[in-house]
């Protein structure tokens, strides 16, 4: 719970309001929270919202970029089946790099972002990146899912006719290299 450091009161309402800055020529608006104490009517930035507005910045700022956000982040490292983990190895950047992109504590590098993006689009690329990783890639768990993406935690479908000619290619591709 938020307290006033000037006068102890607990009695403090977060709010939001919009910031403009300025970005590569243009002006980003950025939500940005602080608090405002009811008691003595001070208005302060708590740690855990100059933490939360750095992200929205950042955040702001990728956006104007065109590069993922902390949350897409996230949602792509998931869609490829990855953990926080094995996306670092398999993209790079760091043990820990995809917990501080997913916290909006860092920012992904425009090549990153571009491979990633490769990766959602084109299941090879991310089974190359995978098998370049070290991260064992098993032939029969390796499904197509509607958005044709690969999902590794989803066996279901391994075994069905439909992905027989995917799993060929799979198994061709390993043969020359
Ligand atoms: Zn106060």
């Amino acid at each position: 719970m938020a307290q006033c450091k000037v006068c102890k009161s607990e009695d403090v309402l977060v709010e939001q309001a919009n910031e403009e800055i300025s970005y590569k020529g243009a002006t980003l608006s950025v939500p940005m929270t602080y608090s405002t104490c009811q008691n003595c009517h001070r208005e302060f930035i708590a740690t855990e919202q100059i933490i939360e507005n750095d992200k929205a910045i950042r955040d702001a700022k990728k956006a104007h970029d065109g590069l993922f956000i902390a949350a897409e982040i996230a949602a792509a490292r998931k869609k490829l089946g990855l953990t926080q983990e094995q996306a670092s190895l398999v993209f790079g950047g760091g043990r820990n790099a995809f917990s501080k992109y997913e916290r909006g504590e860092v920012s992904q590098s425009a090549a990153m972002d571009k491979l990633i993006k490769q990766a959602l689009k084109h299941p090879m690329v991310l089974h190359d990146l995978l098998v370049e990783a070290g991260i064992a890639v098993d032939k029969n768990h390796l499904v197509y899912t509607d958005d044709n993406v690969v999902a590794y935690s989803v066996f279901k479908a391994a075994n069905d006719h439909k992905y027989t000619s995917v799993k060929n290619q799979t198994m061709l591709e390993e043969n020359y290299g």
